[in-house]
């Protein structure tokens, strides 16, 4: 069911598709309720999505819908792809876009961990 004020979940946005191997990503890992891959933009030297497996369209949906295994098993994934990544040490940053305002654009939920160098402070 969707969150009511979010749209549907969309069957054919980039990640849906990437999650169904449709089209190829640089995977960094997969397990149960998580894929992680290379963005293709990146905006720092690591700069890794970790979505979910499940149909979400955003950390409002998410969070909403999520059951407590899946959830934990998301979260677990990013921690465990921040590790994989070598980035425990000197730190990196963890981020989401939500809806319009945030500049999401694609509509699958999905958490961004960027590192590998000094961050700055945050803009926003
Ligand atoms: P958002 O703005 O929704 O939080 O971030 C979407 C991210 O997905 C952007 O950083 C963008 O570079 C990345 N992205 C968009 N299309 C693709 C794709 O086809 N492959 C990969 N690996 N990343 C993508």
């Amino acid at each position: 069911m969707p969150v009511s004020g979010l749209p549907p979940y969309d069957e054919g946005n980039i990640f849906a598709r990437i999650l169904r191997g449709e089209i190829p990503s640089r995977k960094v890992h997969e397990d149960e309720y998580a894929l992680a891959f290379h963005d293709i933009a990146p905006q720092a030297p690591v700069h890794v999505l970790v979505i979910p497996k499940g149909r979400y369209v955003s950390a409002a949906d998410f969070t909403a819908q999520a059951g407590p295994e899946e959830m934990a098993g998301f979260w677990r994934a990013v921690g465990q792809v921040a590790r994989q990544l070598g980035l425990e040490g000197q730190g990196y940053r963890i981020l989401t876009n939500m809806g319009a305002d945030a500049g999401q654009e694609v509509p699958h939920f999905h958490v961004h961990i960027f590192g590998g160098k000094p961050l700055g402070p945050m803009l926003v």
